[in-house]
């Protein structure tokens, strides 16, 4: 029998930063919506400007969600955040449960080399 041999989570390093820009991105867009409202409505002419902000603030959610809908896991090529028509921005893969802070917990896991080592 042949041996598989276990991928290190660091490998999906770029990819998990991809996952981890997406997601930010889309927490920015979410929080965004008080302050951006709140600015709206201090002003005389704020319902011009609630309409503005809040259709601004709604295509660039749009934006946000599909793209942290599309993004894919490195270690099974699924969708991350989606399982079939759901979107669920969990920290972990939906399919197979890759953690998105894998390659820093890999990176953490093992000793520090050079600072410590005996000479
Ligand atoms: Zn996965």
């Amino acid at each position: 029998m042949e041996e598989k041999t276990p991928i290190d989570p660091v490998e999906y390093r770029p990819a998990l930063k991809k996952i981890r820009l997406r997601r930010l991105i889309l927490w920015i867009v979410i929080l965004a919506y008080l302050p951006a409202m709140m600015w709206a409505l201090d002003s005389p002419e704020y319902r011009i400007r609630v309409t503005i902000v809040f259709s601004t603030w709604i295509v660039l959610l749009i934006i946000a969600v599909v793209f942290a809908c599309i993004v894919r896991c490195p270690r099974c090529g699924e969708c991350f955040h989606t399982h079939g028509p759901t979107f669920l921005p969990f920290r972990r893969c939906l399919h197979c449960a890759l953690h998105v802070n894998a390659d820093k917990r890999a990176a953490e896991a093992e000793p520090p080399k050079a600072k410590y080592a005996k000479k």
